[in-house]
């Protein structure tokens, strides 16, 4: 191969992938946090959180070595949960007034805009939608909105409005509301 091929074929090859991503990985209010860098219209698609999916018992004993990693983990199924390792999922932090929603659409979970954002907002979601009542995860709470509820956890103990509101935008996904009649 020529220098000249070389210089061609990098260049097609830059053409084919794109050079950035709709968002990004920036220090937020919180450590660090996923951050629009465009617009986006309510109801639009942003991402799609993807990772390995692994079992509720590998999630258990990932927290004994790696619970950074553990917390990350997000519930898939009745018996499952997306570790996002490394990726954007990893950083897709919560808040009491949430950007943003999970949407698990077959084997895709996808991050969905709950209000019109604007380049700089972040990407937040409600850890709670995504957390059964035999999840026994609980976190402190420092997003900083007015209605924030201090502590984290399952869904069904959320104050009645707020799980109303949330049932009537379709946010708890079947699996979710599955556990606390199980
Ligand atoms: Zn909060």
């Amino acid at each position: 191969m020529t220098v000249m091929d070389m210089t061609s074929a990098r260049s097609s090859l830059g053409a084919a992938t794109p050079s950035r991503t709709p968002y990004a990985v920036m220090p937020v209010r919180n450590g660090r946090g996923l951050v629009a860098l465009q617009r986006f219209a309510r109801d639009a698609v942003i991402l799609e959180l993807r990772g390995r999916i692994v079992s509720a018992s590998t999630v258990w004993s990932m927290w004994d070595h790696e619970p950074r990693r553990a917390a990350n983990c997000i519930r898939f199924g009745p018996e499952s949960y997306l570790d996002p390792g490394s990726r954007p999922g990893a950083f897709a932090n919560h808040s009491c007034e949430p950007a943003t929603a999970l949407f698990r659409e077959g084997r895709r979970l996808l991050v969905v805009a709950l209000r019109a954002i604007r380049p700089g907002d972040e990407l937040t979601h409600d850890y709670s939608t995504f957390l059964g009542a035999d999840d026994v995860w609980t976190m402190r709470c420092n997003c900083g909105e007015r209605a924030c509820r201090g502590r984290i956890g399952r869904f069904d103990r959320l104050p009645a409005a707020t799980l109303a509101r949330y049932r009537r935008l379709g946010l708890i996904p079947d699996f979710i509301e599955a556990t606390a009649t199980a």
